[in-house]
């Protein structure tokens, strides 16, 4: 999520800040039902609690269960995180993550293609991309089966 990479480069850029300030991490992005954040050199997840045990909480699970097996490729999550600088790398980052909370979805009878259509217009938003929604959709068709 375009958040994701908000907050690890906060985490980044201010480590002393935040522990001079005692505070663990910023707070979730408005907005977000879950996402992944870096600290010290590994990827957490954060989901929001009035969500749990509800089916979001499922698909938002096995969203970011992707985003941590993505950054567990790199030697740190910091290093992962440094790679998500521009809209394409946002969008190579989210459509696996997305492809795995559509499975979860279509699962419960959600019409498959209207669902991919949504997550492609998602994922080009969050990738500050809307003109090319369409090859994002493209993208993700190719890419998620
Ligand atoms: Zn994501």
């Amino acid at each position: 999520m375009k958040c994701l990479y908000l907050v690890a480069a906060t985490l980044l850029c201010c480590p002393q800040a935040l522990q001079a300030q005692g505070a663990a991490l910023p707070s979730p992005p408005q907005g977000f039902l879950g996402y992944t954040f870096c600290r010290n050199g590994l990827a957490e997840s954060w989901l929001r609690a009035d969500i749990v045990g509800t089916p979001q909480a499922e698909e938002v699970v096995v969203h970011e269960q992707v985003h941590r097996e993505q950054a567990a490729l790199f030697p740190t999550c910091e290093a992962w995180a440094a790679t998500i600088i521009t809209a394409r790398k946002v969008i190579e980052m989210e459509i696996p993550a997305y492809c795995a909370q559509w499975r979860v979805v279509v699962q419960r009878g959600v019409d498959a293609d209207s669902l991919q259509r949504e997550y492609a217009l998602r994922i080009s938003a969050q990738a500050g991309a809307m003109e090319n929604r369409l090859d994002v959709l493209e993208m993700f068709r190719r890419d998620c089966r």
